[in-house]
């Protein structure tokens, strides 16, 4: 079969792999779409320490069941059937440790990644590995929602992970930085399930802010490039700043940009990190301690955010086809990380 297959930094090549085998307790899916996200171009240029080269690659994952293992209902009380349509989680959390028991599983101490530790989606099959399927991490796709927009299920996820911390109240302002196609999924979990007020989408391309806006038409664009995005949020919200702040670039300005614009009692989402070179801000650490701000993590998600992502595509709260601007057949999967890597396409997915 075609593959992707990462070998090191810049050394990827799409070539011709075995199959794979399915073994007693494992599920073998036909991939049907695999999307692409800016961790996909990370790794092709940086590699990743916890991935094993030679490694096939890709993350957002959704597929159609070929082959079931012969123990797969018996180990994991699991009924699945050939043709069954499924979404795959990309962190995997091992179940067992202290985070897992307290139910954090998106901050699991052992979580492996699939892509990472196992072959991932950019292929025409895969495996769906036993510790996914151990915790409970193959989802059923529901009816209604096509393949490429099951893919879109894993970021999502991570999205709404952010969210569950922020306490999003109805009529609250919002800012979110980055107008990638996870910004995109932010503004819409926050109006569609959140009930959010008034949404500001900040970036410093013009390109990528025109594209999304018209996507998702937030309530104001504020490119950073051209005006002070501090001074403009405190305008638009009558000087009393933003009650939610969610920063999805790796851009380290745009956290401390977070913190200048909240308001009291206000919540901020650190989503996208920062480059591991450079990984630290300037803090003004009593505008913390008088506003009473909430400063939150968030690290990719848990098998039940990747569930109730496909039932808010499902149920329309939180649409995503329209977000997914480029299809790519496998062959042409270098070409989608480019796409990726220039922002000249919302969500750009790849289909073996
Ligand atoms: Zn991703
Ligand atoms: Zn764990």
């Amino acid at each position: 079969m075609k593959a992707l297959r990462f070998y090191a930094p810049e050394d990827v090549r799409v070539e011709e792999v075995p199959e794979p085998e399915c073994g007693p307790d494992e599920v073998k899916l036909k991939v049907r779409n695999c999307s692409t996200c800016g961790t996909d171009v990370k790794i092709l240029h940086n590699g990743h320490q916890n991935l094993t080269p030679p490694r096939i690659t890709g993350h957002e994952i959704a597929g159609e069941v070929v082959e079931v293992g012969a123990d797969v209902a018996s180990t994991y009380g699991a009924s699945w059937s050939v043709g069954d349509r499924a979404q795959v989680i990309a962190a995997v959390p091992c179940g067992e440790c202290y985070e897992c028991r307290k139910g954090w599983m998106a901050v699991c101490q052992n979580q492996t990644s699939v892509g990472y530790q196992y072959d991932g989606g950019f292929a025409e099959y895969m495996i769906v590995p036993r510790q996914v399927l151990a915790v409970d991490g193959l989802n059923r796709i529901p009816d209604g929602v096509g393949f490429a927009e099951a893919s879109a299920a894993e970021p999502l996820a991570c999205a709404i992970n952010a969210q569950e911390l922020l306490g999003i109240e109805e009529g609250d302002t919002v800012v979110v930085f980055g107008a990638g196609p996870i910004g995109c999924m932010h503004i819409r979990l926050a109006r569609g399930v959140h009930g959010a007020g008034p949404v500001y989408l900040v970036d410093v391309n013009a390109d990528r802010l025109a594209m999304s806006a018209d996507a998702v038409h937030p309530d104001e664009v504020i490119d950073g490039s051209q005006v002070d995005v501090v001074e403009r949020v405190l305008e638009l919200t009558g000087g009393r700043g933003a009650d939610v702040v969610i920063t999805a670039t790796a851009a380290n300005v745009t956290q401390e940009q977070a913190i200048a614009m909240a308001a009291r009692n206000g919540r901020i989402s650190f989503f996208g990190g920062l480059p591991k070179t450079n990984p630290t801000i300037t803090c003004d650490s009593n505008v913390v301690h008088y506003r009473q701000l909430h400063i939150h993590g968030a690290n990719g998600s848990a098998p039940e955010h990747n569930k109730r992502a496909l039932d808010y595509i499902a149920s329309g709260q939180v649409p995503v086809a329209d977000l997914i601007t480029e299809h790519v057949p496998l062959e042409r999967v270098l070409d989608a990380f480019a796409i990726v890597e220039k922002g000249a396409a919302i969500k750009v997915t790849v289909e073996p």
